[in-house]
């Protein structure tokens, strides 16, 4: 909770979205086999860690002096509940260092600052191994950027304005201002639910009502605070060299990470990596359950869903920053990548693969090795990643525990393809499974 609060998110996306991510990626070839990169930073995680935690001592210590009080103390809980568990992520190797990405990113901020200086020279600049185009910055120094935004954003423009973006949160505080709203409302609640105690009737639907406004109330704020990001960030992003348009252009890109719907994985695919020497294919591996009778309507949800989503539609700030910036109303096309851009996209999909066996979403990166493999993608270095996928699916069906790594089959949620692979996966046997772990295994 205090982690989501603690963010600014430019944008809000579950996991399940990742799957039209990768099956939108673009073919490429290259005769060369793809090395990942190299994780072994620990001076580098050493360091930051012991910034970070000085750095939010430091925080804390001028909060306390601006707050003093119950909303002090009430902020420096929340502020230490988020560095320890910052601190954990950073442990457990959620972001990478001194990257070729770090250096992108921190000559994207040069670039900015010439016509900006009043941008702050020490920001800390963090790269998640997450596959989402996502980035926030926390109440200090640090923006974090996710890897998933070289393969899905166009050129060095389009970070360049989500960095803008972000910029726009840090200038106007928003995360310090959520969570003196958040303690804030908390204080009112208390003070309602005690004069609601009172009315013994319909309790329960009045402790719900609270609940729904309160989450209703933080929707908006939200919303209004992407637009003032938007606005703050495109006046620091329009006064630099970038091409203003793409401040647009990178926005719609991320509306389609929304809305795009998935390419098919083919029946012929499945035949083609799963007919193995010792093993042949079972046209009873691709058989569907049938969901038919199941009733949805009983895990409805309860509260609205729109009022709900997290972040304002993309549609509704592209909207605004046209009204209010007259030069961004025509479209334009975006121009061509640079030559170190497209070499970080390239990285960028192919550590996609290292990305979610990290995350542990084993089911996930075998859909996604099958898709770049169906693609003609760097066969070794997919049918490797393949190998490593099903030894850990094979380990987990032995400990009963599969259901932590590959989801269910889910009709509603779902696309055709994507529910075809779970069947695919939930219908393999034990033995089955070990066979094409060993063969893929070996094979790398
Ligand atoms: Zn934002």
């Amino acid at each position: 909770m205090a982690n989501e609060l603690f963010l600014s998110l430019l944008t809000i996306m579950t996991k399940k979205k990742l799957l039209f991510l990768l099956s939108l990626i673009s073919i490429s070839f290259s005769a060369q086999i793809y090395r990942p990169i190299d994780t072994a930073d620990y001076i580098q995680r050493k360091e930051f860690i012991k910034n970070f935690s000085s750095g939010n001592e430091m925080l804390v210590r001028n909060i306390k002096s601006k707050y003093p009080g119950k909303t002090g103390s009430e902020l420096e809980k929340i502020y230490s509940e988020f560095e320890k568990d910052f601190i954990k992520q950073v442990k457990n190797k959620d972001f990478i260092f001194a990257s070729v990405f770090d250096s992108k990113v921190k000559s994207l901020i040069e670039r900015l600052r010439k016509n900006n200086p009043e941008i702050p020279k020490n920001l800390n600049i963090l790269i998640a191994k997450d596959n989402t185009p996502n980035a926030y910055c926390l109440a200090d120094r640090t923006f974090v950027i996710n890897m998933g935004l070289f393969y899905w954003l166009d050129n060095d423009d389009q970070i360049a304005s989500v960095i803008s973006h972000e910029l726009g949160h840090k200038m106007e505080e928003h995360s310090l201002k959520a969570f003196l709203s958040y303690i804030n409302q908390n204080q009112k609640d208390r003070i309602t639910v005690k004069s609601l105690k009172a009315v013994k009737e319909n309790q329960k639907q009045n402790a719900f009502e609270i609940l729904k406004s309160r989450v209703y109330k933080k929707s908006i704020e939200k919303r209004n605070d992407e637009i003032q990001a938007d606005s703050l960030g495109y006046a620091v992003f329009r006064k630099s060299d970038f091409s203003k348009s793409e401040f647009v252009n990178a926005l719609k890109k991320l509306q389609q990470f929304d809305t795009i719907s998935p390419r098919q994985l083919k029946v012929e695919t499945y035949k083609k990596y799963f007919t193995l020497p010792q093993q042949e294919f079972k046209e009873k591996w691709l058989n569907k359950e049938d969901f038919s009778l199941y009733n949805y309507n009983h895990f409805k949800e309860k509260l609205d869903k729109d009022s709900l989503s997290s972040h304002p539609e993309v549609a509704l700030r592209i909207e605004k920053l046209k009204t209010t910036f007259p030069e961004l109303a025509s479209s334009s096309v975006s121009p061509e990548a640079s030559e170190s851009f497209k070499n970080l996209e390239k990285t960028a999909r192919m550590e996609s693969m290292s990305n979610l066996y990290h995350s542990e979403d084993y089911g996930l990166g075998i859909y996604a090795s099958l898709q770049s493999l169906q693609d003609g993608e760097e066969e070794i270095y997919h049918k490797m990643w393949l190998g490593k996928y099903f030894s850990k699916i094979y380990e987990a069906r032995k400990n009963y525990n599969l259901n932590r790594y590959l989801d269910r089959v889910d009709p509603k949620n779902q696309s055709e393809s994507y529910q075809q692979f779970l069947n695919f996966m939930w219908n393999l046997s034990l033995d089955e499974i070990k066979n094409i772990a060993d063969y893929y295994q070996k094979k790398s």
